[in-house]
C-alpha cells in the first residue's frame, strides 16, 4: 500500500522501498550451495533467499548478476592491519623505525583493499608495537569516515616477560616490544583488565615464541597463567586465543579454554584430539608460513618444499583428519592486504575441499567469532555479501573476481 511521507509529502511503498533483489546465477549461503538463487536486500539486512521466482519482490530493483556466485562476506580470521608485507619492510623496522602516523595511514589504505576484496570482517589479532590504534582504525570504519571491514580487535595482545621480539639487541638495551609483557596474578590480571577497557573484543596471547637465544620455539606463560588470562577475559564475556606453535604451547592453551589456536605448527595427533576434545578452533596461517619462506629465497612451484613446508602439509592434514574445527585466517600483513584469498587457496592446496574452505571463511568463522548476525545468508541476517564471477566452489580461485560487495547492503565502490 502507498504511503506519503509526513515531511516530503512524497509517496512511496514502506514494503518495499529501498529494496534491491540481487540476482546470481548460483548462491552459497554459508552451507549449501543452490543453483538458480536469488537475495533480497532491505536496508542493511537480507530480506528473503531462494529459487528466484518464488521471491516476491515487487518494486524491487532488479540486480544482475549475470555469471556469478553470491556468498556471505568473507570472515578473515586472523589479520594484522597495522602491518604490511614484510618483504617490503622487516617486521623489526616496521614495529622499531615506523612511525606510528605513517602505520596507521597505511592501515586505512589495507582496511579498504581488504572489503573491496569481499572481506567484510576480519578478526584483527595484535596492533604489533602499534599499542591501541586498532580501536581507532575500527571506529573510524563503523563511523563511515573510511571504507573496511566490520573489526574484531584485539589491541596489544599479551606476552611474557623477555619472550617476544624485536629481540637480538645488547641485553643492557630495553628495546620496545611488539605486544605487552605481564606476568604472574596480579599484572596479568590487570593488562587483561586494560586492554578490554581500552577496547579489546578478544585477549590475544603468547603461549610460546622463539626466546632468548634458542632459534626454536618454546613454551612462555604456565599454564596457571594462560588460565588466569582466561578467567579474567571470560569473566568480561570475552574469548581468549593463543598463538602457539609447539606442542606443549598447544596443549596448555587448549586446556586452558583459549578457544582458537593460532598458527599450530607442530601439533601432533595426540595435540589434535585434545583440540577435538576441547572444540577448539585451529586457525592453520598457511598463507603466512609460504609467504615468509618465499621471502627468504624459496621458489615455489620449481625448487622442492622445504622442510617447514612438508610438516605444515603434514600436521594440518593430520588436524582435518582429528576433525578439529579450521578456522580460516591468513596471517595477512604479513603478505598484502587485499590478497586475503591466498590462504583460502592453500588450504584446498593443502587438502580441503573448496566447498569446506568456503564454509570456514563463512558460516565457520562466524560459529568460531560468535558472531550470530552473519556468515550466512539468511533471512533477519546482515546484508554483508560478495558476488564473484564463475563458482568458487568448483575453482577456489574464482573468489579472487570479486564483481561486488556489500557491507549492511551499502556497495563501498558504486
Ligand atoms: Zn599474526
Amino acid at each position: 500500500m502507498p504511503t506519503t511521507h509526513p515531511k516530503s509529502g512524497h509517496t512511496y511503498h514502506l514494503q518495499t522501498a529501498g529494496d534491491k533483489l540481487y540476482k546470481p546465477d548460483r548462491v552459497f549461503d554459508g552451507e549449501t550451495l543452490h543453483e538458480g538463487w536469488a537475495v533480497l536486500v532491505k536496508g542493511d539486512k537480507i530480506e528473503a533467499v531462494g529459487p528466484a521466482a518464488s521471491l516476491r519482490s515487487e518494486g524491487a530493483e532488479v540486480i544482475d548478476l549475470k555469471g556469478t556466485t553470491l556468498l556471505p562476506g568473507l570472515i578473515e580470521g586472523h589479520s594484522h592491519l597495522l602491518l604490511h608485507p614484510y618483504n617490503e619492510t622487516t617486521w623489526d623496522d616496521q614495529v622499531l623505525k615506523e612511525p606510528r602516523s605513517y602505520r596507521i595511514a597505511r592501515a586505512t589504505v589495507h582496511a579498504r583493499n581488504t572489503l573491496l576484496a569481499g572481506f567484510t570482517t576480519v578478526r584483527d589479532l595484535g596492533t604489533e608495537g602499534a599499542d591501541y590504534d586498532d580501536v581507532g582504525l575500527k571506529q573510524a570504519i563503523n563511523q563511515g569516515i573510511i571504507p573496511g571491514p566490520r573489526m574484531i580487535v584485539a589491541t596489544r595482545a599479551l606476552i611474557a616477560t623477555g619472550s617476544y621480539a624485536p629481540k637480538g639487541f645488547s641485553p643492557d638495551i630495553d628495546v620496545p616490544q611488539g605486544a605487552e609483557e605481564a606476568d604472574g596474578h596480579d599484572r596479568l590480571i590487570q593488562a587483561v583488565r586494560r586492554q578490554i577497557g581500552k577496547g579489546a573484543d578478544v585477549i590475544k596471547v603468547y603461549a610460546d615464541y622463539r626466546w632468548g637465544l634458542m632459534s626454536e620455539a618454546r613454551p612462555t606463560f604456565t599454564l596457571d597463567e594462560l588460565k588466569l588470562v582466561v578467567e579474567v577475559a571470560h569473566s568480561s564475556g570475552r574469548p581468549t586465543v593463543a598463538h602457539a606453535t609447539t606442542a606443549e604451547g598447544m596443549r596448555r592453551a587448549i586446556l586452558a579454554g583459549c578457544e582458537t589456536v593460532e598458527h599450530g605448527d607442530a601439533g601432533t595427533p595426540e595435540i589434535f584430539a585434545l583440540m577435538k576434545q576441547h572444540g577448539t578452533a585451529l586457525c592453520p596461517t598457511l598463507a603466512a608460513g609460504d609467504a615468509t619462506i618465499q621471502y627468504r629465497g624459496w621458489k615455489k612451484g620449481t625448487e622442492p618444499d622445504p622442510e617447514r613446508i612438508r610438516n605444515k602439509k603434514i600436521t594440518f592434514k593430520q588436524a582435518l583428519d582429528a576433525g578439529v574445527k579450521i578456522c580460516f585466517g591468513g596471517d595477512v600483513g604479513v603478505f598484502a592486504h587485499g590478497d586475503n584469498a591466498r590462504e583460502l587457496e592453500m588450504m584446498v592446496e593443502y587438502g580441503m575441499k573448496p566447498l569446506d574452505a568456503l564454509r570456514s571463511a563463512t558460516s565457520g568463522n562466524a560459529a568460531v567469532f560468535h558472531l550470530t548476525d552473519r556468515g550466512r545468508i539468511r533471512p533477519g541476517l546482515l546484508a554483508d555479501l560478495v558476488a564473484v564471477e564463475g563458482d568458487p566452489t568448483k575453482t577456489i580461485g574464482a573468489i579472487r573476481k570479486v564483481r561486488l560487495v556489500l557491507k549492511g547492503g551499502v556497495n563501498p565502490k558504486p
